[in-house]
């Protein structure tokens, strides 16, 4: 028996009270105007028209890769010298592109004006555009605008930007009828349709009633009201989240729908709220959570014990630090995120390993030092760092898949594995 009595029992809050490493220096990020390459494949009747300068044309190109031989749903209205030097009126200048790309395209029913950097720094009011731009084409088309510059948004903050600005547009609950007049689930957050349509599945096995923000079609945008209970399922939603909380909406805490002990723990929080039972939830998961703990065992054998290092990107960092960290066994050396919002990250940041180094923000000179000094087996970062890091003989996994790949659900828990067991498997392989 041991003679040292605790004078505390341990306590297993995690990560709960970190106090993060706030850096601001020097940052290798993305701005919101990225978030248009899922938004434009979610929404489908909708157009996003970027009013900036050429840079962000060529941003959203690189961005979207081949896509932009498809006649994608983006585009955008470039501001040149005649408008920065005053002779043009900019707002003639939007107007008569708008008329061209709506007549040339009439089956877009939504259009978003996104401001950029070059629209913000000449204060062009896209928020006057889009309410003049709305008189003239509703009810055809509803135009909207948000910001995605690079000095307002980072990377994945593009989305809560777009969303917040659809919130308060979102047709009101109507007590009057019948099904409104009970709670409702609304899951928000931009995700891949098959996962949308498994979640969809999952949830209504349990008798649960469910819509998706953003939907597939600007027409079928869900209600929302005091009955309505939401379920992020992205964690990069604070400005959506608190749009929807002003129209009477609740919170339901969870962790995110990633990896087994996410999706389980994120279905639970509707669950409860709705009143299912345990054995019909056990009912309804266990074969999914089954079928996912076998797939996953292959990639735990190449991930258990590699160490990990993230460098800002997303805010997707902590859930997944989570999900390496419980069900892969990996160690976290840094984890760093571009923003953390407390509130939301809580139920992820109480199941870190207590002492995580967190970072929010980025100095990136003093976190690569860090990094290479650390010297993880896996870096997580953006396509600026990678190749440098993998020069120096280290192993990366690009930062921006993991947005664009289908990854949240019991049914992608190993794709979402295999995203990071494959580049250490190819590094075995050149190495042999
Ligand atoms: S919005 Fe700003 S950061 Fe983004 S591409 Fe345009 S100029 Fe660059």
């Amino acid at each position: 028996m041991s003679p040292v009595i605790p004078i505390r029992a341990e306590t297993t809050t995690g990560c709960t009270d970190v106090t993060p490493l706030v850096q601001r220096g020097q940052r290798e990020v993305f701005c919101g105007l990225t978030g248009i390459i899922w938004l434009h494949r979610k929404i489908q009747d909708a157009f996003f028209l970027v009013v900036g300068s050429r840079t962000c044309a060529h941003l959203i190109q690189s961005a979207a890769g081949v896509m932009i031989f498809a006649e994608p749903r983006f585009g955008t209205a470039i501001i040149d010298e005649r408008d920065l030097a005053g002779l043009a009126d900019v707002h003639e200048e939007l107007d008569r592109v708008v008329h061209q790309l709506l007549n040339r395209r009439p089956d877009i029913r939504m259009l978003f004006l996104v401001g950029s950097c070059p629209s913000e720094v000449i204060k062009l009011d896209l928020s006057r555009a889009a309410q003049r731009l709305n008189q003239i084409h509703h009810p055809a088309v509803r135009v909207l605008n948000y910001s995605g510059s690079g000095i307002e948004t980072t990377f994945t903050q593009g989305e809560d930007a777009c969303l917040a600005a659809l919130v308060p547009g979102l047709p009101s609950m109507n007590p009057q009828v019948p099904s409104q007049t009970k709670p409702q689930l609304m899951v928000v957050g931009t995700l891949a349709d098959v996962v949308e349509d498994q979640l969809r599945h999952l949830l209504e096995q349990m008798n649960i009633t469910v819509n998706f923000f953003p939907p597939r079609n600007s027409q079928k945008m869900p209600a929302v009201g005091a009955n309505t209970r939401f379920l992020l399922a992205q964690p990069f939603l604070a400005d959506t989240a608190r749009a929807l909380q002003d129209r009477g909406a609740q919170h339901l805490p969870a962790t995110f729908p990633l990896g087994i002990e996410g999706t389980t723990s994120w279905l639970q929080a509707a669950a409860q709220e709705f009143g299912v039972s345990p054995l019909l939830f056990e009912k309804v998961t266990a074969a999914p959570k089954q079928r996912a703990e076998k797939a996953l065992a292959v990639h735990r054998q190449m991930l258990d014990g590699k160490r990990i290092f993230f460098f800002p990107d997303s805010q997707l960092e902590i859930p997944l630090a989570r999900f390496l960290n419980r069900e892969m066994n990996m160690d976290l050396v840094e984890v760093g995120t571009p923003y953390l919002h407390r509130q939301h990250m809580a139920a992820e940041l109480a199941l870190l390993p207590t002492g995580t180094r967190i970072s929010e923000g980025q100095d990136v000179d003093l976190q690569l030092d860090r990094c290479v000094e650390d010297k993880p087996d896996m870096v997580v970062c953006g396509l600026g760092l990678a190749n440098p890091l993998e020069a120096q003989g280290m192993t990366t996994k690009w930062a921006i898949e993991l947005v664009f790949t289908p990854i949240q659900g019991y049914e992608q828990a190993a794709d979402l594995a295999g995203l990071f067991s494959r580049p250490l498997r190819r590094r075995e392989k050149l190495a042999a």
